[in-house]
């Protein structure tokens, strides 16, 4: 079982004396009350429960379900209440449906979440916008939630920036993706400095996977050892993550909000 082995890791890390790391391990996009439980059960430390496509009292109903078994284990829920656009794994939609500000205190007193996922113009996957259309934060719906849930923890999910210059590597070195283009940084820092205290980035992380792949396969054709193409693979994703975690996410030093 997963928790065996994290309870087994731990082990291993106090014998090499290393430094204890916060760790989350968190289920996105849960979309049943038995996929939250398994993944409870087997060692996760947070889960989210996304019924954000029933009525809001079948969202309220389920989501309460979730967090009543999930406190049980100290395990934290984060719920969602209205509709991004776009393709994520099996989360579609094709419109935005935006948070609405005069539901979130009864949502979050009904169902007692310990973190709120929110649609404010944000899209799920690559292929958020098309070249020429304005990708747009509504700032002012995030404000109008922050106002009436004092100090609670709001996600963006679908907030990647789909950098171009990898966009660029990806069909240099032998890809096919079309032009696409994704949230502005300056308007996710902005985000950031409000109650929004986790940022879904998913679509960031493959294309600056893929693109190193690409690139690292297409340069040193003779390397066959995943070991060696994966460990630049690993670099160029680090670098990604440091960058945003200082200059959008602003969780490093030398960012003051
Ligand atoms: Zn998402």
């Amino acid at each position: 079982m997963v928790s065996g082995a994290i309870l087994q890791m731990k082990e291993e890390a106090k014998k090499m004396k290393l430094k204890p790391i916060s760790v989350a391990l968190h289920l996105d996009h849960g979309d049943s009350y038995e996929l939250c439980v398994s993944a409870i059960k087997n060692g996760f430390s947070s889960v989210m429960i996304d019924a954000s496509h029933l009525s809001y009292n079948e969202n309220i109903k389920l989501t309460k379900k979730v967090v009543n078994f999930a406190h049980k284990y100290k395990v934290t829920v984060e719920g969602e209440l209205g509709v991004l656009a776009g393709v994520e794994d099996d989360v579609s939609a094709t419109e935005h449906i935006y948070t609405r500000p005069e539901e979130v205190e009864d949502f979050v007193k009904k169902t007692g979440v310990d973190s709120l996922a929110i649609a404010v113009g944000t899209s799920h996957g690559a292929y958020k916008f098309k070249p020429g259309q304005e990708a747009k934060i509504r700032l002012d719906i995030l404000k109008a939630i922050e106002k009436r849930l004092k100090n609670f923890p709001i996600v963006l999910h679908g907030a990647s920036s789909i950098p171009q210059e990898a966009l660029e590597k990806i069909n240099k070195y032998g890809g096919k993706m079309e032009s696409a283009i994704g949230i502005d940084p300056k308007q996710v820092r902005a985000a950031a400095k409000t109650a929004v205290c986790k940022v879904n980035i998913d679509s960031d992380s493959r294309i600056t996977m893929t693109a190193s792949l690409r690139e690292v396969l297409s340069q040193s054709p003779e390397i066959f050892d995943p070991r060696t193409y994966l460990a630049k693979v690993r670099e160029d994703l680090m670098k990604m993550y440091m960058k945003k975690n200082v200059e959008v996410l602003g969780c490093g030093k030398k960012i003051s909000k």
